[in-house]
């Protein structure tokens, strides 16, 4: 049975204190998609950003989205941002491994995006979101992957829901609710970001060519 996460988001971030906010490690793919998420939990969380995309294969490719996301903290720290933080914006950048992608895509290589190989791609970094919230004293571990309308925001909550163990939460979220989608594009202009055209493996990116 399909659960409504984003009533769940509004559900739980209606019982945050936000005089002492809770920590929450939002995994980034990227700043497009982060742009709009921000603006649903700065209000209500202290927020740590946390770019672990291995699945972006090409290294240029991955250095390129890292650094427009280095540009939107900025932003958001520098106070132009439309929505302000309840603290300061943090972010943890960390170093391509490709190996790990490739070793998860394993046999999945000729997967259609949206398929099975998606599915290890998602727990991969998941996981490595849920073990980076264990060991630095996060409360609640989350992703922007649910504002796109390309990924399946049950399948992401339910792998977050599995990873879960106290004292770290999963943020149940659906971000592409309410416009979320077109905001984040419409935020993306505003704040000048580049905004990439496929996913971001490799197969992803062939897929994209063959289209054309
Ligand atoms: S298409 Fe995107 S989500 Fe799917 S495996 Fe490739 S990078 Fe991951």
């Amino acid at each position: 049975m399909n659960v409504n996460n984003d009533i769940l988001f509004e559900q739980f971030k209606n019982t945050v204190d936000v005089n002492n906010p809770p920590k929450l490690l939002l995994h980034a793919c990227c700043a497009p998609c982060s742009t709009y998420c921000l603006t649903r939990v700065l209000p209500y969380f202290d927020v740590t950003l946390y770019y672990s995309n291995d699945n972006i294969t090409d290294s240029g490719e991955h250095a390129k989205r890292l650094a427009e996301l280095v540009k939107l903290v900025d932003i958001v720290n520098g106070g132009q941002f439309e929505v302000q933080p309840l603290r300061k914006l943090k972010l943890v950048k960390t170093t391509l491994c490709a190996d790990n992608f490739y070793k998860a895509a394993k046999g999945l290589e000729q997967e259609r995006e949206g398929g099975a190989r998606c599915t290890e791609c998602f727990k991969l970094r998941l996981l490595e979101t849920f073990r980076y919230a264990q060991t630095h004293g996060f409360d609640l571990f989350g992703t922007t992957l649910t504002v796109s309308p390309y990924k399946n925001s049950q399948l992401l909550n339910e792998i977050g829901l599995a990873l879960q163990t106290d004292p770290v939460k999963w943020l149940s979220s659906d971000f592409k609710k309410h416009g979320g989608y077109l905001e984040s594009i419409r935020l993306s202009n505003k704040y000048s970001l580049y905004r990439q055209h496929y996913c971001g493996c490799e197969f992803s990116l062939r897929q994209m060519q063959e289209i054309k």
